[in-house]
């Protein structure tokens, strides 16, 4: 048992990650097993293990993909010339990857063909970075620390016009170091103007950081594959908590040394389920009531992809059709109609946690 547990607002599933498990729950239930997934749809061992209990088989080369088979690429974004060759072959293709992801392709996209040199700040093999490196080949330099900036510095020369762009889930400290040390270099260096951070990441950041101010001990919830996790875990330690744990499970509590007099701080990555959160709360056993330290209210919510929605707008065409003949010989009226578009309708009112425990 601890004294007290302090629970971080906002924390787990981001907008990002609500469309790509709403979207993956979407297929699962609609269509037979399996479906394909494109790299994990999001970085949580929970949630994957979850898809793959029911059909979902993960893949790392869309060669694995059979033909006419239903495929989802994962929410980290994918490599143009995977977009495109998940279309071949008569598969069906939902591409799951996040909006703003999406923007970070579009910046890279728009500053490679005005012929910049693009300084991209991200982990070398993670998902996203290989899914925005792949966009502009040719412009784009991998930064993943200041060793790496000096030799794209070297490399770019001082007659080049220069854009920095970073990987959505980094935390400040990961990037603000590089971006200034590149001003230097580049005084007009080019940024997007509100960064390319995202809010969810930075949210989770402020949150945590605060949570910190109380605590003894922190957990953070997620994988250790997870990007904004790592950052969180670094957050943590660089705000001064001498105590940081990153556990995936409640299980996993145990192996913690944990006093009946520490107050621990509770927060999850974006793509740690809110179920597994509160089972480490019920782990804590806290004499004191939970309480929650909220920095902001998120209330960001993407809809699901336009592949899926136009999808369910056709079924919706096909089967109308279909039975527009039967009404008319039956005398029902145009208000009995199909509407397969209800399926969506509640999308917004139904969380991503709850549609993985049902
Ligand atoms: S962490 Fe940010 S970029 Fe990543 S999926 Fe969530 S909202 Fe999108």
């Amino acid at each position: 048992m601890v004294k007290k547990v302090y629970l971080a607002e906002p924390r787990g599933f981001c907008a990002g990650v609500e469309m790509a498990i709403k979207a993956l729950s979407f297929l699962v239930q609609a269509f037979e097993a399996p479906i394909y997934c494109y790299h994990e749809i999001v970085h949580n061992k929970i949630v994957v293990d979850r898809f793959k209990n029911k059909g979902v088989v993960f893949v790392d080369s869309i060669d694995e993909v059979p033909e006419g088979a239903i495929v989802m690429l994962s929410a980290h974004g994918s490599a143009p010339e995977i977009v495109n060759a998940s279309n071949e072959f008569n598969r069906l293709s939902v591409n799951a990857v996040c909006p703003l992801v999406s923007k970070v392709h579009h910046e890279a996209k728009t500053r490679a063909s005005k012929g910049f040199e693009i300084l991209y700040v991200g982990h070398a093999g993670h998902d996203e970075a290989i899914g925005t490196t792949a966009v502009a080949p040719d412009h784009i330099h991998l930064i993943t620390d200041e060793n790496d900036l000096e030799n794209a510095i070297h490399k770019i020369g001082d007659d080049k016009e220069v854009a920095l762009l970073a990987q959505t889930t980094l935390a400040l400290s990961e990037w603000k170091d590089i971006q200034d040390k590149a001003y230097e270099n580049y005084p007009e260096l080019w940024t997007a103007t509100r960064g390319d951070l995202c809010f969810a990441t930075t949210n989770r950041q402020s949150a945590l950081k605060e949570l910190v101010k109380l605590s003894d001990v922190i957990l953070i919830i997620g994988s250790s594959n997870s990007s904004n996790t790592l950052a969180l875990e670094k957050v943590a330690k660089e705000s001064g908590c001498e105590r940081v744990y990153r556990i995936d499970s409640a299980e996993q509590i145990a192996g913690i040394n944990l006093h009946d007099d520490d107050v621990v701080g509770v927060t999850a990555g974006a793509s740690a389920p809110d179920d597994v959160v509160q089972s480490v709360i019920d782990a804590c056993a806290s004499f004191e009531p939970v309480e929650n330290v909220r920095v902001i209210d998120e209330d960001e919510y993407f809809p699901l992809p336009s592949q899926l929605r136009n999808l369910v707008m056709d079924m919706n065409f096909a089967v109308d059709s279909m039975f527009s003949k039967l009404r008319e010989s039956k005398g029902i009226s145009n208000s009995a109609s199909v509407d397969l578009k209800r399926v969506f309708q509640n999308d917004k009112e139904v969380s991503a946690s709850e549609v993985l425990v049902g």
